[in-house]
């Protein structure tokens, strides 16, 4: 896989898409010049979701974290570029709202980690992983940006 080939899973969470925030979210990747190449609106089942967050299943938040993540729809995401997995953590920045990076997307968007409106992945393992717990082979599109000359050098 070419460095510009690197993904990431990126995931709206329910409160994101009931607060209507999923346009803002998707315009911050493309904005930078990511390229969106798999979307789907989905009410993740409780067994999906176990599966994408098995790394914390003995934290004392977990219970509450597959109950809101289960509280409606997520826009479940894969997006494409160069270190896209470490420069979307920047976009998204810190687990805690409180603690982002002036601008970014859970400073700006919401208040409380356990509301932080968005999911990252947190390496290129992990997003090859995730993807594969969201989206079903094919489901991931192979196409040619046509600004690809424009964004990269
Ligand atoms: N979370 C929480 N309380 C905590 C830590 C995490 O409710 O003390 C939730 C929060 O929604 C976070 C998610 O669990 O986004 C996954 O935690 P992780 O440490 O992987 O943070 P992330 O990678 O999402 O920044
Ligand atoms: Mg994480």
């Amino acid at each position: 896989m070419s460095g510009n080939k690197e993904q990431a899973f990126i995931a709206v969470k329910p409160n994101g898409v009931q607060r209507g925030i999923v346009g803002e979210i998707i315009k911050r990747f493309e904005q930078k010049g990511f390229k969106l190449v798999a979307m789907r609106l989905h009410q993740a089942p409780v067994d999906l979701l176990e599966k994408h967050y098995c790394e914390l299943s003995d934290k004392p938040f977990y219970p509450k974290l597959i109950k809101s993540m289960s509280s409606g729809p997520v826009v479940a995401m894969v997006w494409e570029g160069l270190n896209v997995v470490k420069t979307g953590r920047v976009l998204l920045s810190e687990t805690n709202p409180a603690d982002s990076k002036p601008g970014m997307i859970r400073g700006v968007f919401c208040i409380q980690t356990g509301r932080n409106i968005i999911h990252g992945s947190t390496s290129v393992a992990s997003a090859q992983k995730e993807i594969n717990v969201w989206f079903k082979p094919g489901e991931v599109v192979e196409y040619q940006n046509c600004a690809q000359d424009w964004i990269y050098e």
